[in-house]
């Protein structure tokens, strides 16, 4: 492909200075008082700093600031070190030897363990489940291969830290070591994109790579974690995806998209070509120009989404009265991969397309039985209503049932991970929020 114009590029070294200047001397005044920011600032030891951004950033991934901070806080009071999270992780799996606090076998499905729970728990309410297996494996590894010492570049902490991309390595090595390496995030991009006219695809890998380009070059080199935390707060409280504060922005005498906004051309840039000769790579596809209506919101510009997948899942509410006249609700284990790993819920079973009442009914009766070993008929269940549930790409309707049992009845711990559960022991279970709609 041709090369991008030089003028989406950062070429003029007095202006990069000026942006830095003004980008860092509102972060200064603006930024958001945040319980990791409090961490990295206070925190003279460097691992130790290392791992209160790190597990920032891997909590920040799709999940909003506001949700992050509690969970934030109770994590780093439960493990406030990567030892104390490695021993968490290595109780629960020492060579397949099973968990030594409560007992379980390698191959026993009984008990859920408690430490793995305890895990999965904290997690549950911030939607993406793998991400804390994930960071629990790559601590054990600083500990047990790396000697407890994280890696001190965002080059070794991206190759060598299972689950750490170029985006969590570069704001570990930026905010914990003052590495002068720059982010990309979303919050980046739209940023860049506005500043420099870029209208190209901005999920292209092409594009993607001139991003990081671009923030490399623009990082300030005596204080890059702050410049990097004060780009990506500028996306997220000011040049917002649908309603940027143009008026309020540090960096408005800057930007290219708002002057193109305001003079209705793009911005004269002495000495440079213009755009669009020979196919720009990073202009927006000739087909689809500048729109005067959208103004900044031109850009970033992102291929068509593709729709969400639409499923249907059968979903049973098993209930029996516990000792004391309690009700109880049966939980079942998911596997421990694929979308919510590991999480619990009711027992579940996905439906194939345009399923009649009478055989879902038949179906979900088949699985109940294979699943609990009971005699499930399926006119017994009651069909309660459906639950819509969006996932990052499905569109997920539960079809929920019910099933009042009498009597006591026994589990057959071989079939599959399962428990009762009363009401407040379920909303304190690693279930996940749909199942909580339910
Ligand atoms: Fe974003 Fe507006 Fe600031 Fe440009 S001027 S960076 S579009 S908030
Ligand atoms: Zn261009």
């Amino acid at each position: 492909p041709p090369p991008p114009s030089t003028r989406h590029l950062f070429g003029d070294p007095a202006e990069v200075r000026a942006l830095r200047g003004s980008l860092l001397a509102w972060y200064g005044r603006c930024k958001r008082d945040l319980p990791w920011r409090a961490l990295a600032a206070a925190e003279p030891d460097a691992d130790r700093r290392a791992y209160a951004v790190w597990v920032s950033e891997i909590m920040l991934q799709q999940t909003q600031v506001a949700t992050v901070i509690d969970y934030y806080n109770r994590w780093m009071q439960k493990w406030p070190t990567l030892q104390a999270l490695a021993q968490a992780s290595l109780e629960v799996s020492v060579a397949g030897a099973g968990c030594a606090p409560c007992a379980r076998g390698p191959s026993s499905n009984a008990a859920p363990c408690l430490l793995e729970q305890e895990v999965n728990e904290l997690w549950a309410g911030l939607g993406y489940y793998s991400r804390g297996k994930r960071l629990q494996e790559a601590a054990r590894k600083v500990v047990s291969e790396l000697g407890g010492r994280m890696p001190r570049t965002a080059e070794d902490l991206q190759k060598l830290l299972p689950g750490v991309g170029r985006y969590t390595a570069g704001a570990i090595a930026s905010i914990s070591y003052g590495q002068a390496t720059g982010v990309v995030d979303g919050n980046v991009i739209r940023v860049l994109c506005r500043l420099r006219c870029i209208g190209a695809d901005s999920s292209s890998p092409a594009v993607i790579d001139r991003l990081w380009d671009m923030a490399n070059a623009l990082v300030d080199r005596s204080r890059p974690g702050d410049f990097n935390q004060a780009l990506m707060e500028l996306g997220a409280t000011v040049c917002t995806p649908k309603a940027p504060l143009c008026g309020e922005c540090p960096v408005k005498e800057h930007c290219r998209a708002r002057h193109r906004k305001l003079f209705g051309k793009p911005a004269p840039v002495p000495d440079v070509e213009d755009c669009g000769v020979g196919g720009c790579p990073l202009c927006p596809p000739a087909a689809e120009p500048w729109d005067s209506s959208l103004g900044v919101t031109n850009f970033p510009r992102k291929a068509a989404k593709k729709q969400p997948r639409v499923e249907r899942t059968a979903t049973c509410v098993l209930e029996r009265r516990g000792c004391h006249g309690t009700p109880e609700y049966l939980i079942v284990q998911r596997p421990s991969s694929g979308l919510l790993a590991g999480l619990w819920e009711f027992p579940s079973l996905p439906l194939a397309q345009g399923l009649q009442e009478e055989k879902q009914r038949e179906v979900l009766a088949d699985h109940l039985r294979a699943c609990t070993g009971w005699p499930v008929v399926a006119r017994a269940l009651q069909l309660i209503g459906e639950v819509v549930h969006i996932f990052s790409h499905i569109h997920q309707t539960y079809v929920v049932y019910s099933l009042p049992l009498d009597g006591d009845v026994a589990l057959d711990p071989a079939l599959a991970p399962s428990r009762w559960v009363t009401e407040e022991e379920f909303h304190a279970s690693a279930v996940s929020t749909a199942m909580k709609k339910v």
